[in-house]
Formats: structure tokens, C-alpha cells, sequence
């Protein structure tokens, strides 16, 4: 970093999954950090609560993640065991959908090509092992047991407590609304003042293309519903006998986990109703969202069907092509912005953090990130058209 009169070497805006993520891997390096957050640290109005998120190293969408996701994994244990409760949890994962479909062909190609211990089912024989399972006796299953569930606002407060250790300054209900870049750094308005720094690092989610107009169309907000109902056969959805899960079924592809946290079996459907929205005006759960939820649950997984516990909103950002995207802005090279994590990317954010604090330092990164360039998109449209 160039010696100048600088504030901090980093400001950090959006402190959710991603950015408290960078925040600490900067405040470990030793840079002078400061986080911004328009709400809360944590909050519910962006993409990081509802108390579980998937972690799995199964990543049906593309084999060559699993890379970042053993790194994913090493950090998610090593903030583990300097957090105060407990972020990830283990309970296998399943992948499970017809034998022809994307979800559970992916899902086999990406443990045979890493090696990664699994065993292949029928439908039928997952309900035997586990009884909470009521899926088409022919579909295909692949059980995975490395999967689980992390305790998602719990690992963004494990993340700011952590860069709090290393001295970072973090700010909530300071919301940035304007930056530039100078000779010497950035400049980063908030309505409480103006800060300097080296570098930027955005990784504002859900408003990503508000705080930087070159992700208007590659960072695309859509409301999602998830939704908890009561087992009626309890024990069939614990953590220790119910392993986290994606399912293609004819109705859509859903993703489910255990009882924790909320009396009730969670689960949502993935593009739920693909509505691209406003991020500031998401509509309350409706009737409408709880038919989706309720009859996917009672189809396949009847023993959860019982009486709703809670239904809540949450956001995807989508890029077109359902891949992250972590890059420095081309024309403007102080600038790091990780977004676009398109319905997938909570699990990864450790990983995140680090390849955004390599960004923001040095310009690029040992990790294998390529794939998440912004170049990709030139002369591409919106993923939800
Ligand atoms: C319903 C649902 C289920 C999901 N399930 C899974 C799963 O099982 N596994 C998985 O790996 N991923 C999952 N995901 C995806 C994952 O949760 C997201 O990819 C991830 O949380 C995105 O993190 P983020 O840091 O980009 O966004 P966020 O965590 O939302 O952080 C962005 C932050 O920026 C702040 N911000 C925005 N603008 C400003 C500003 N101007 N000034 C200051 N702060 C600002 C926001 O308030 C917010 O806190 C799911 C997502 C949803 C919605």
C-alpha cells in the first residue's frame, strides 16, 4: 500500500456474509479496516438470515468449486473454534431428483471427480435410512458425509468478532451513499461523514448495483420465501436423523434442513417464484408462498407437514450465469466487489474473504478464481431476463 494520509487502507462496505468475512481477513493481515453496514450486524432484510444455510462439498453446479470449498471448510472450523457457539454442524448431505436430471448427475460427477466418500441410493432405500425421505422409489440419491448446516447470522457475528480481535473498526446503521476515487485512494460518503482509504471493497449484496452501477445487470435482486413447519413425526427431522438436502422434483428444485433454531422443518424453493424485486420493497410472505412450500412438504416430505412455525423473505442477487462474481473493477482498480452469489454463495464466504482481502492488497490471488471475472458478462443480459 502507497504511504499516504489515509484513514484506513480498506473501508469494506456491506458487513452480511461476505463483507464481515473480508473484514477479518484484512484486520488478520494487519491492514486498518473499517466496515460499513447500513442496518444491523446481523440483520434479516438482505441474504444472510433464517438461521441455516446449506454447506456441502458436493457442488453439483460445478465440480471445479471444491477447491475453494476445502479452504471454505478449513476457515468455517477454524472461526468454529474461536466463536463462541457453535457455526457448523454436520449431518451428511443428500442430492437426490430423477437420474436423468441436472441436480443428481452433477451431484455424482462432482464425488467421483474429487474422490469424495459417497454412496448412491435408490429413493426408495433413502426413506428406509431415513424416514423424514417420502421420494419416488426410482429416484436417484447421492448421500454425501461431509454436508451440513452452518448457523448463518451466527458466522457473521464470529466473523466481526474475529476482526474485532484484530483491531478492525466496524459501523452499523451507517449506510454509505456515495464513493469516489482520488489521486491518492477513495473517498466514502456516509450520511454520518466522509472516510479515505486505499482500497474499496464492496460487497453490498442485494444492493450491490446501487453502490456500484456497473453491477445493475450482473447482480440482479430476487425475493425468495423460506418456510418452517412442525414435523409431525418429530424424531424423523433432527440433525441427527434428517441430513440436509437439494431435491429436483417435477414441481422445482427445494432445499431442506433439520429442526434448529425454529420449531419446524425449513426448507425453500430455489427461484422460488422468480420475481426480480426492489431490494428496499420485498413483500411480506403471502398465501401464495406458503402453497409452494406447504405442498412440496406434504408430497415428499409428509412428516413435516404439520402446523406452519414461521414463513420469512430473504434475497438471491443473480448473475446471469449463476456464478459468482469476485473481481477488481476494470476501470477503476481500488475497487474489489464480490456479488452475484446467486442463491449458493453463503457457504464459500470465508473463502470469499480471503481472495478479497489477496484483491484489494495485491491485486490478484493464488486462489482459483478466474471463473468469477467480470469480463465474462461483456455483451450478456440478466439471468431472469
Ligand atoms: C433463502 C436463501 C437460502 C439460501 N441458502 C443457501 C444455502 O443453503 N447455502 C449457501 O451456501 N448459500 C445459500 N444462500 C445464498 C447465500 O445466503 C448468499 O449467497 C449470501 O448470504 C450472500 O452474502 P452477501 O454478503 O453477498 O449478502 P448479505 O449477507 O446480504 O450482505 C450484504 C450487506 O451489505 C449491506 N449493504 C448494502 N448496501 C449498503 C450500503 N450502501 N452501505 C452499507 N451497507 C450496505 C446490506 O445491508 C447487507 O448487510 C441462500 C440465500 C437465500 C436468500
Amino acid at each position: 500500500m502507497s504511504p499516504r494520509a489515509a484513514e484506513y487502507d480498506v473501508v469494506v462496505v456491506g458487513v452480511g456474509a461476505m463483507g464481515s468475512a473480508a473484514t477479518y481477513h484484512l484486520a488478520r493481515r494487519g491492514h486498518d479496516v473499517l466496515g460499513l453496514e447500513r442496518y444491523d450486524v446481523p440483520h434479516s432484510r438482505g441474504s444472510s438470515h433464517g438461521v441455516t444455510r446449506i454447506v456441502r462439498k458436493t457442488s453439483y453446479e460445478d465440480p471445479a468449486h471444491l477447491p475453494l470449498l476445502d479452504r471454505a471448510y478449513e476457515l468455517w472450523h477454524d472461526l468454529d473454534e474461536s466463536a463462541t457457539s457453535d457455526l457448523i454442524h454436520g449431518t451428511g448431505y443428500v442430492a437426490a431428483g430423477p437420474r436423468d436430471g441436472d441436480l443428481y448427475r452433477g451431484a455424482v460427477e462432482a464425488c467421483r471427480t474429487h474422490d469424495l466418500e459417497h454412496e448412491v441410493l435408490t429413493g426408495a432405500a433413502l426413506g428406509d435410512r431415513y424416514p423424514g425421505y417420502d421420494l419416488p422409489a426410482e429416484f436417484g440419491a447421492v448421500v454425501q458425509p461431509d454436508g451440513g448446516f452452518l448457523h448463518a447470522e451466527q458466522c457473521i457475528v464470529a466473523h466481526v468478532e474475529a476482526a474485532h480481535r484484530h483491531g478492525a473498526d466496524v459501523r452499523a446503521r451507517e449506510a454509505v451513499s456515495g464513493w469516489e476515487t482520488t489521486t491518492n485512494g477513495v473517498s466514502v460518503r456516509t450520511e454520518k461523514g466522509r472516510y479515505t482509504a486505499d482500497e474499496l471493497v464492496v460487497t453490498a449484496g442485494a444492493w450491490a448495483g446501487e453502490v456500484v452501477p456497473e453491477l445493475e445487470t450482473t447482480a440482479v435482486p430476487e425475493r425468495q420465501v423460506l418456510g418452517w413447519f412442525q414435523p409431525t413425526s418429530r424424531e424423523d427431522f433432527q440433525p441427527e436423523t434428517f441430513p440436509v438436502c437439494s431435491i429436483a422434483s417435477p414441481e422445482g428444485h427445494f432445499y431442506a434442513t433439520p429442526v434448529y433454531g425454529v420449531p419446524g422443518l425449513k426448507l425453500g424453493k430455489h427461484h422460488h417464484l422468480g420475481e426480480t424485486v426492489d431490494p428496499d420493497d420485498v413483500a411480506d410472505p403471502r398465501p401464495a408462498d406458503e402453497r409452494v412450500l406447504r405442498s412440496f412438504t406434504e408430497r415428499y416430505l409428509p412428516g413435516a407437514a404439520g402446523p406452519t412455525m414461521g414463513l420469512d423473505t430473504c434475497l438471491y442477487t443473480n448473475s446471469p450465469d449463476g456464478e459468482f462474481v469476485v473481481d477488481v473493477l476494470p476501470d477503476d482498480p481500488r475497487v474489489t466487489v464480490a456479488a452475484g452469489f446467486s442463491g449458493h454463495g453463503f457457504k464459500f464466504s470465508p473463502v470469499v474473504g480471503e481472495v478479497l482481502a489477496d484483491l484489494a492488497v495485491h491485486g490478484e490471488s493464488d486462489h482459483p478464481t478466474d471463473r468469477f471475472s467480470l469480463d465474462r458478462f461483456d455483451g450478456a443480459g440478466s439471468v431472469l431476463g
